[in-house]
């Protein structure tokens, strides 16, 4: 799209006006761990606070756009609190609105409604918050960001990186897929573009020539805005009389200090009703043109990645929406709000302990390896809270919905659609008398399978056993009620000794080490499944460098070993053992893969359940190798020149084909892109959908015959922050330290599952939330039986407008609903709560500005969001 506004010259006849936006931009943790960062915050703080006291000219200061760096200062600096509150509320000190700046895509949608919540909410305690979005730094830029700012009020974002060559202005319109958009403001250059101003007059001309003649052409009205600051830089505290300086040598123009909020009502007022001439964009920003989305990270340190998908699972899916159900229970019985309040609280907790594992710099990996000790740390802490609010919540459930005086097990389905699907329950056991069966209801039984024994519980120190089964029809985000009995043992089906099968599925493991996937629907048979493909990497945390001679390994030593280890009635287990040997590292002068090798036994269990139209996969890989990366295939079988990959609140669709590369990028572009539970490759009538745990990157190969592989990264090995003697960057992207933490050696494991379907993704994508987010259950034999044997918390009667999550409110006894629409079109729906009487408003992400809403008729834009609050009953 093309600039109506003829960039530069609306101006005409009245004076440029350059915006100076002091800053600083504060990585919490980097190349150093979190506390030493914070030292010198509190150094870098005190500073700006005796400078805005000493020269009332030093008029505003922008903290990066994040609150979380000011609760770290009061932390060590509590009696300075009256102080910042006095900076903040007077408009010199601008806070918020984020509490973190998140890398965006890795985070998921509801750890960005948080982000915000907690940002703007914290920012307004402090005295007031900064009303323009900011995402300086981030390595690109989501999708759905318009849509997310403009869920709470905000029409403005600052962003930097991913905007490629097609855009010629440095303020545009932006659009999210389901149409909501906010005014842009590029920073063409970056937020460090005019970082340190020299005080010497001559220096200061040269200086502003630059500016004027690298950002005067792209600006669209009299206003230019000029960054001033950079990372964990101090406040500049010469700048009142260097921009004094300024306006005597400047001509035609004038400089000022300011803020953001101010440059977006000057640009605002200038265009007036030639807003709307903007050029509009729409979608995600990742181009490679003008600034390095630094692709590498999305699988640098890949466990980071499925410990924030667990996590935010966990918080978002599980604990959430239990701690919202069992506080309507207790409301109905009038008893214990000092719960729901701990719950609130403990939740609050640990969604900040995630938050903070989220910062660009965080769960990307592209830290030093002490910052990951604090990682794992939070995130342990955070699953810890979780499972407890989860735990607790279903127990309260379940007690009031077991029959009393029988041993059941009450299964939780996370999922806004009824399903059939795999759960597992921990029973104590005495031999002899192991349940082993389920019985709903209805009467219906399904057979249990001993899936783990010869645990011990520390209560009671007596055995406790694992056993599977398939959870028929649980009810969409639901429970059901299930007797355990024992009865006559269900037979067990023999399988060949390479493959397993169920309604739909005949998977063979092959002695290549790949799958042969028989789809008994149609007949369609897929070869060549699950193979893995080992090549060379001379990069560094942040980008991925093959070397100029590499050694691919795409196969195993000898035969694979291939085994069925479990043979139902509820699952089927074909183990799939094979050893890599891989060049151990890279060669001194990094130009190849070294000759010694070292084996690495990767094992893959493959799974199927009575009923279940996916095949997961969990496969154990044994590294021992480094400077690589270790990727696993799926021959889809169909051709195609796109992908369409899950995102925060919809599907992107993507080119399969790498994008050109113009002269002078800094780096060069890749077709490898993240992704959230699911990519699906297919031609319209058919397809493969792959789902995954915390698998964050993904690539499409088109092989010889023009059919398309998915390939999903498990590893990628290096031990360099950053380096500067790549092919795929110029230049450093951060200190040149080491990393060995990021070479991953060691045994991990990663999940993923295959769906086969006819048609397009929309067919599909339940089965991969399914994977992504499983049934879990627990056993109770103290029931009451005074809830109904199976029940729904939130029922919605279209499975494409998906839950997002279900919370108790923030600011009272409600219960909120988010949920979304990842069609691409318009879907009408209702939406209903357990209890409620229909009576619903419609709220904002901040859970404010409520408007009367009927929720049994909603009609969402394709990928809208909508969050409706229901009133305490
Ligand atoms: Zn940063």
């Amino acid at each position: 799209m093309t600039a109506r506004v003829p960039a530069g010259k609306r101006h005409n006849g009245s004076s440029r006006r350059f915006i100076v936006v002091s800053h600083t931009h504060w990585d919490r943790e980097w190349y150093l761990p979190f506390e030493a960062f914070r030292a010198r915050l509190v150094r870098m703080m005190d500073a700006l606070i005796d400078l805005f006291e000493r020269d009332a000219g030093f008029k505003h200061f922008a903290l990066d756009g994040q609150t979380v760096p000011l609760d770290d200062y009061l932390e060590i600096r509590p009696e300075r609190r009256e102080t910042i509150e006095r900076l903040v509320r007077d408009g010199r000190l601008l806070i918020g609105p984020n509490y973190m700046l998140p890398d965006e895509f890795l985070i998921g949608g509801e750890a960005w409604v948080r982000n915000l919540m907690v940002g703007i909410r914290s920012a307004r305690q402090y005295g007031g918050v900064m009303s323009v979005g900011y995402s300086p730094d981030a390595f690109g830029h989501i999708a759905h960001l318009p849509a997310i700012l403009r869920g709470f009020g905000l029409d403005s974002v600052a962003i930097w990186r991913g905007v490629g060559s097609d855009v010629k202005v440095s303020e545009f319109r932006w659009a999210a897929p389901d149409g909501s958009e906010v005014l842009a403001l590029h920073m063409p250059y970056g937020y460090g573009f005019m970082a340190q101003v020299p005080e010497d007059r001559e220096a200061l001309a040269r200086t502003l020539g630059t500016v004027r003649s690298l950002l005067e052409p792209l600006a669209t009205t009299s206003s230019v805005l000029v960054p001033n600051g950079t990372d964990h830089l101090p406040a500049h505290s010469g700048l009142s009389g260097v921009i004094a300086t300024a306006n005597e040598i400047l001509e035609g123009a004038t400089m000022e200090h300011g803020t953001y909020p101010q440059f977006v009502a000057a640009v605002r007022e200038e265009l007036g009703d030639r807003y709307e001439e903007l050029p509009l964009h729409t979608g995600e920003f990742r181009s490679s043109d003008r600034s390095n989305v630094l692709p590498g990270v999305l699988s640098a340190r890949t466990w980071l990645k499925q410990s924030y998908a667990v996590c935010e699972d966990l918080l978002a899916r599980y604990a959430g929406p239990l701690a919202a159900w069992a506080h309507l229970l207790r409301s109905a019985n009038g008893n214990s709000p000092e719960r729901t309040a701990e719950d609130r609280r403990l939740l609050g907790h640990a969604w900040k302990l995630l938050l903070q594992n989220g910062p660009h710099d965080s769960v990307t990996g592209c830290s030093v390896d002490a910052v990951y000790d604090d990682v794992g740390l939070r995130f342990q802490k955070c699953e810890q809270i979780g499972e407890a609010v989860y735990f607790e919540s279903l127990r309260e459930i379940a007690e009031a919905a077991a029959p009393p005086g029988e041993a059941c097990t009450v299964a939780w389905n996370p999922l806004n659609v009824s399903r059939s699907d795999f759960c597992t329950v921990r029973v104590p056991v005495r031999e002899g008398e192991e349940p082993t069966h389920v019985v709903d209801e209805s009467g219906f039984a399904a057979p249990l399978q001993l899936v783990e024994r010869g645990l011990k519980s520390p209560v009671d120190r007596r055995e406790r056993a694992v056993f599977g089964f398939v959870a028929n029809d649980v009810p969409p985000l639901g429970y059901k009620v299930f007797r355990l009995e024992r009865r006559e043992p269900a037979e067990t089906a023999r399988g060949d000794a390479a493959t397993i099968e169920n309604e739909y599925f005949r998977v063979t493991g092959e002695t290549d080490g790949t799958l042969t996937l028989e789809d008994r629907r149609d007949s369609r048979v897929m070869r060549g499944l699950n193979r893995f493909l080992d090549v060379g990497d001379r990069g560094d945390e942040y980008t991925y460098d093959p070397p100029p001679e590499d050694r691919v390994v795409d196969r195993p030593d000898g035969r694979a070993s291939v085994a069925v280890t479990e043979t139902g009635p509820a699952r089927w287990t074909l183990e799939v053992r094979q050893t890599y040997s891989l060049p151990a590292r890279l060669t001194p002068d990094r130009r190849e893969r070294a000759e010694d090798e070292v084996e690495c036994e990767i094992l893959s269990r493959v799974r199927l359940y009575a009923g279940v139209a996916r095949v997961d996969i969990e496969t154990e890989v044994d590294n021992r190798a480094e400077d690589h990366r270790l990727r696993v295939l799926f021959p889809a079988g169909v051709a195609t020149d796109h992908s369409d990959a899950e995102q925060h609140f919809g599907v992107v669709r993507r080119p399969v084909a790498v994008p050109p590369e113009p002269p002078n990028a800094p780096e060069s572009p890749v077709a490898y892109y993240p992704q959230k539970t699911f990519t699906d490759l297919g031609d319209g009538e058919r397809g493969l959908m792959v789902a995954n745990r915390g698998l964050a990157e993904y690539e499409v190969i088109t092989e010889d015959d023009g059919t398309a592989t998915l390939a999903v990264t498990l590893l990628r090995c290096v031990s360099w922050l950053s380096r500067d003697d790549l092919s795929m960057r110029r230049g450093h992207a951060g200190p040149g330290f080491e990393t060995p933490g990021a070479q991953m050696t060691g045994r991990w494991t990663f999940e993923y599952s295959l769906i086969p379907h006819e048609g397009g993704w929309r067919e599909a994508f339940s089965e991969a939330h399914a994977f992504a987010r499983p049934l879990r259950a627990l056993r109770t034999s103290r029931g009451s039986g005074l809830l109904p044997r199976q029940g729904s918390l939130l029922t919605v009667d279209a499975p494409e407008l998906v839950v997002s999550t279900v919370k108790l409110a923030e600011d009272d006894d409600g219960v909120v609903a988010r949920v979304y629409n990842i069609a691409d079109e318009a879907i009408e729906a209702g939406v209903a709560l357990s209890g409620a009487n229909g009576r619903a408003s419609r709220i904002d992400l901040n859970e404010e500005n409520a408007v009367e809403a009927d929720a049994s008729r909603l009609t969402l834009r394709r990928n809208e969001i909508a969050t409706l609050k229901f009133p305490h009953p």
